[in-house]
């Protein structure tokens, strides 16, 4: 028995969890298991940190890859419009140069018309002439010329100078008619200048536009870059977010983890007052027993034996046993009041009756969220239970003056003693007012559940 208490002691001072047997204070049993829990959760959470941290460098990398790629669209773009405002000067000075175009082949069709004029004018007057030169008015005058000639040799100049005339009237109409030909070869070559003119406006129309659509891919492209950037950068805030927040629950985790140790040692300093105790009711009992073989008349040692298993047995005083289950009996006694209407209002608890010291422990696992003294509860513990990913709160009332044990913050375990039995507040009478509630506790207590059937009372 000596050996296994030892063993025990080693086991919580190395805040090991093992398999301890019996005779031990089983707060130490769950105290080791817990700190496994806890260690356990907090590596979960460096995991997760982890994890996270990863994810941003990841997101980091691809904000970068973003703006390498947003940097080359931008000089792509720059391009772009670059070419596309040099041909658009090119396609002011084409329409320009067509327009002049146009307005010379205009001015060479006005000349052409002109010459044409004349050629007919002229044309006219030669066919009139010619006629009267056949019929009768204008031979005759050619030939009055000829006939008025006074000698031969006056005849022949009378001759050449009619000749001549009529000579002039053709060289006239041939230079006419050459002109004509050279202007219209003037005008064809302009309609060809013309014609290749408008091919290379409608080519750089063409270029232009395929630079805008290209432009515009590209706009598009830069939109996208940029919406993605914005969307990592979104997701880095909800990670950065997430890991704020492991932070935190890192810091309650070693604070946990910190209560949890100093328990363990608390709690292998009290099984070592035992132990010694325990050496020591040994020591006294072979002292009794060996006074007695030595048949003394003395009577004293066996009615102190029996004193003492008479108060480690006193029900009314004990720590009631833990149960297996997710609660525990919080308290020894007999239930004198249930969870219902009472005197025209609603007890929301069981109260629990002993007399004596009587311990009140933690009905389960969980954190104290308030240790105080209120009017009308006395002085009262309430504790957030997390069961199966429901949250529970339990309310411990009427502690005797000074009981309490426990303050928020501390983590507790399910049979830990966190107050003695009283009848501070609104009372009569040595009890413990037990809730439950499923859920956080409210004013109006209606979260209030009837603890038997769940709790083992
Ligand atoms: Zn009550």
């Amino acid at each position: 028995m000596n050996k296994s208490i030892l063993k025990l002691t080693v086991v919580a001072a190395l805040g090991i969890s093992g398999v301890v047997v019996a005779q031990t204070p089983k707060t130490i049993a769950y105290a080791a298991s817990s700190l496994n829990d806890l260690n356990q959760q907090k590596e979960d959470i460096e995991n997760k940190q982890d994890n996270v941290q990863s994810k941003l460098t990841d997101k980091n990398d691809k904000i970068s890859d973003v703006k390498d790629q947003q940097s080359s669209v931008k000089e792509e773009i720059q391009r772009l419009n670059t070419a596309i405002s040099s041909t658009q000067v090119k396609i002011i000075e084409k329409k320009e140069q067509v327009s002049t175009t146009k307005e010379e082949i205009k001015k060479l069709e006005e000349q052409i018309a002109e010459v044409k004029k004349r050629i007919e004018k002229r044309n006219e007057l030669l066919k009139e002439r010619a006629r009267s030169y056949q019929e009768t008015g204008g031979a005759v005058s050619y030939i009055d010329v000829l006939m008025g000639a006074q000698s031969f040799s006056d005849f022949i100049d009378r001759m050449g100078a009619v000749a001549t005339i009529v000579e002039a009237d053709q060289d006239i109409l041939k230079e006419q008619e050459a002109d004509k030909k050279l202007l219209e070869q003037s005008q064809a070559e302009l309609k060809a200048k013309l014609s290749s003119l408008e091919q290379m406006l409608s080519d750089l129309e063409g270029m232009k536009s395929s630079l805008n659509s290209q432009k515009k891919e590209k706009d598009n492209l830069m939109a996208k870059l940029e919406k993605k950037e914005d969307d990592i950068h979104a997701e880095m805030l909800s990670l950065e977010e997430e890991e704020a927040l492991l932070a935190d629950q890192k810091v309650a985790m070693e604070k946990a983890i910190g209560l949890e140790k100093s328990r363990l040692a608390e709690a292998a300093r009290q099984a070592e007052i035992a132990r010694k105790a325990e050496l020591e009711r040994q020591r006294k009992a072979q002292a009794a027993a060996a006074a007695k073989a030595n048949n003394s008349g003395e009577t004293n040692s066996p009615s102190n034996t029996s004193a003492n298993t008479e108060s480690s047995s006193e029900p009314a005083v004990s720590t009631p046993a833990v149960s297996s289950g997710s609660f525990t009996k919080p308290a020894n006694g007999y239930i004198s009041s249930g969870l219902g209407q009472r005197w025209g209002t609603f007890h929301a608890g069981v109260d629990i009756a002993a007399t004596g010291p009587v311990p009140i422990v933690a009905a389960a696992d969980g954190v104290v969220i308030r240790s105080y003294t209120s009017s009308s509860y006395g002085e009262v513990v309430f504790i957030s239970h997390s069961i199966d990913g429901q949250i529970y709160t339990t309310v411990y009332a009427h502690m005797s003056s000074g009981s309490r044990l426990v303050g928020a913050g501390q983590v507790v375990h399910k049979g830990q003693q966190i107050g003695t039995m009283g009848n501070t507040g609104d009372s009569q009478g040595q009890h413990l007012h037990f809730e439950l509630h499923r859920g956080e506790w409210n004013a109006a207590k209606s979260n209030a559940i009837n603890p038997i059937g769940i709790v083992p009372m």
